[in-house]
């Protein structure tokens, strides 16, 4: 029988992080261990109250899948089809647990994830860091302090988005892909594009309302820059409706519930030509190491959760110059960080 267990944990932004919709200066989240014949796989969940969880759901669910794990952990596609039997959503408990069961089998077979999925470690992209929304000033001079990531993405969808892609550019040469996270109205969206679009941006990320697809389409339609899709595809199910609205997804493990069904959104997202960004919430090493692992299969990666916490109990993936490099170590590869 498979036993897991699940503890809380607060991360700790080195900042308050603003986007949008919210601020906040903590991040409550689980780590979950698995075990079996003398191994252990770790898994976590950053619970998102913009999709229905917080850390109480994630300890309740892992309390109802805790008999349900059965007594072999290679069967991970059955055993996450009986966690959706017994409730639906919550994600990002179920990812916990996919995450953990790979950290596990890695483990006990001696490979490291990627291996395990018969990927190419030099293939990983760089990853962008995320500057949090502030005053333009205070924006710029965070620019300035992250002058060793090749790929800055900012959060907009303020009243003074322009002002705030301007001082940045002053500053910083980077790579610069702007996310809105909901924030504008497709009229807004389009005027606020065009009016960006000069200053050099890679891509917009879901630029208005995760319900409005015909808002995506008028706006992607409108505009000389890709639009990615981030709030408004969650799930593998989401693909085909928003394929004609966008240019590409955002997948992330605490939207779709992990290792497992990233991999189905990767390769459902490619038969419908969709360019395919990874990205994360406010995560430790481990989660972000975890993500990590796929970056070989995609075209962008967002996987900055763990720079910008000061209390990351693990280490893991490395960025180095920019770019993603995955450990070697069996499974995910994370271990407890040397304080
Ligand atoms: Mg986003």
């Amino acid at each position: 029988m498979l036993h897991i267990d699940a503890k809380p944990i607060d991360l700790k932004l080195t900042t308050p992080f603003r986007i949008s919709r919210g601020v906040q200066a903590i991040s409550p989240n689980v780590i979950v261990q698995v075990n079996s014949d003398g191994h252990t796989g770790y898994g976590e969940a950053s619970p998102d109250a913009y999709y229905g969880e917080s850390v109480e759901t994630v300890l309740a669910c892992i309390t109802m899948f805790a008999g349900n794990l059965g007594d072999d952990p290679f069967l991970i596609e059955d055993i996450l089809n009986r966690l959706d039997k017994i409730i639906g959503l919550n994600p990002s408990a179920k990812a916990a647990v996919d995450m953990a069961l790979y950290d596990l089998v890695g483990k006990m077979l001696n490979v490291p994830l990627y291996k395990l999925l018969g990927l190419n470690a030099k293939h990983t992209p760089s990853t962008s860091f995320t500057i949090g929304i502030d005053t333009p000033i205070e924006m710029a001079k965070k620019a300035l302090l992250a002058k060793d990531y090749p790929i800055l993405k900012i959060k907009v969808g303020t009243r003074h988005d322009l002002e705030i892609i301007t001082a940045i550019r002053e500053v910083s040469s980077a790579v610069i892909r702007v996310d809105a996270n909901t924030g504008w109205t497709p009229k807004e969206a389009i005027r606020m594009i065009n009016a960006l679009a000069p200053y050099n941006i890679e891509f917009v990320e879901q630029p208005v309302a995760a319900h409005d697809l015909a808002g995506l389409k008028l706006v992607r339609d409108n505009v000389p820059l890709p639009v990615i899709a981030d709030e408004s595809c969650v799930t593998v199910e989401d693909i085909p409706q928003v394929a004609d609205c966008v240019d590409g997804i955002n997948i992330k493990l605490m939207k779709c519930g992990g290792v497992h069904q990233a991999l189905k959104m990767i390769h459902v997202a490619r038969a419908h030509n969709l360019r395919v960004m990874l990205g994360c919430m406010i995560e430790s090493s481990l989660a972000i190491t975890a993500a990590a692992h796929l970056t070989p299969l995609v075209d962008y990666a967002d996987l900055d959760g763990n720079l910008l916490i000061d209390n990351d109990p693990y280490e893991g993936v490395k960025v180095v110059n920019g770019k993603l490099e995955l450990p070697d170590a069996p499974g995910l590869g994370v271990r407890e960080a040397r304080s």
